[in-house]
């Protein structure tokens, strides 16, 4: 095995540059990924445009990692080598604060942020906390599964937490997140509607399982929303915190506006649809990786796929300029080879 890496690393804000590193043994609790596959996310903006406070140089950026483990570190059990594994935005929570102690560990307060607090997956190897590992069904090819280590669970928790089969679900935005949630609606037996920005996304919402389109550029969504019964749940996906705001009036009596997607705009929210209603908004963030290898199965369970541009790692930096630039169609997964 060769003793040295490739890895795209961000060596200060915005500047990207491919460096080898010298291979790192595990420490305890932790195993050596070999990369297959890392998607590239808009939170990957975390860590390339220092938008995190206190965040350390050089990063390799990435938690959307799909690979083969390939060293194990000492007290590791539950794992074995040559098994294929992913590992998303949580890298391991702390066990120690007040929401781990409540059992919310996609909720820790000072977890390992892959990516972020720690080195990710733009790289051919990454170490990894064992605790933070989802299995991958061999059904799934390692691009398809990156993205839903990320984007698809952040859906398909959200979808599952908030709704029960025969509901009208919204899903606002027909993107990176979106595409997604829409499939998995549809699949978890939901009145699916989509939500986009124009009409060009119609004949892709209805291929993805859609029921119902509503372009958000041409009519007033909740009002639209309303005629068709209203919606027990609206997952926001749009990075628009103006237009999100703007589908409250269109849940129904106790509906709930379910928000993914972080918006660098406030979210206003109208008391009067909001109390008059009992409405309400909540946020989801992604989840455990129990729940990961949750969204893996029922993905190959309903044959729910992310659609996919991947590029490879050497063009890091392309890639991202590409998702960041609302380009990609509609994840991009750097791949290795
Ligand atoms: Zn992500
Ligand atoms: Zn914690």
């Amino acid at each position: 095995m060769a003793s040295t890496y490739r890895a795209v690393e961000i060596s200060s804000p915005g500047v990207f540059s491919l460096v080898q590193r010298k291979l790192a043994v595990p420490g305890a609790g932790q195993v050596r990924i070999r990369v297959e596959a890392c998607g590239v996310c808009h939170s990957d903006a975390a860590t390339v445009e220092a938008q995190f406070p206190n965040l350390s140089y050089p990063r390799v950026p990435g938690h959307e990692v799909i690979g083969r483990i390939e060293e194990l570190g000492t007290g590791v059990t539950a794992w074995k080598v040559g098994q294929r594994v992913g590992v998303g935005f949580f890298g391991g929570e702390d066990r120690t604060c007040e929401a781990c102690r409540r059992g919310e560990t996609a909720y820790c307060q000072n977890a390992i942020m892959t990516g972020i607090t720690t080195d990710g997956g733009y790289a051919e190897t990454m170490i990894a906390e064992a605790r933070a590992l989802a299995l991958i069904p061999d059904e799934l090819k390692s691009e398809d599964a990156a993205p839903l280590v990320c984007a698809g669970i952040t859906t398909f928790n959200a979808l599952r937490n908030a709704a029960r089969a025969g509901d009208t679900v919204a899903i606002q935005g027909v993107g990176g997140l979106g595409h997604l949630g829409v499939q998995f609606a549809r699949k978890m037996g939901l009145r699916t509607v989509a939500i986009g920005g124009g009409p060009d996304k119609e004949h892709l919402a209805q291929k993805l399982g859609a029921h119902f389109y509503i372009d958000a550029k041409a009519q007033d969504a909740a009002a639209a929303l309303q005629k068709l019964g209203g919606a027990d749940v609206i997952l926001a996906t749009a990075p628009s915190g103006a237009a999100i705001g703007s589908l409250l009036p269109g849940l129904k009596t106790r509906g709930k506006l379910a928000v993914v997607g972080v918006s660098g705009d406030a979210i206003p929210v109208n008391g009067v649809p909001l109390i008059f209603g009992g409405r309400s908004v909540v946020g989801s963030l992604t989840g455990r990786a129990i729940e990961t290898q949750d969204t893996l199965d029922f993905s190959v369970l309903t044959d729910v796929r992310p659609m996919i541009e991947t590029l490879p790692l050497a063009k890091a930096e392309e890639a991202y300029k590409r998702m960041m630039g609302g380009n990609a169609r509609f994840r991009v997964v750097l791949t290795m080879t």
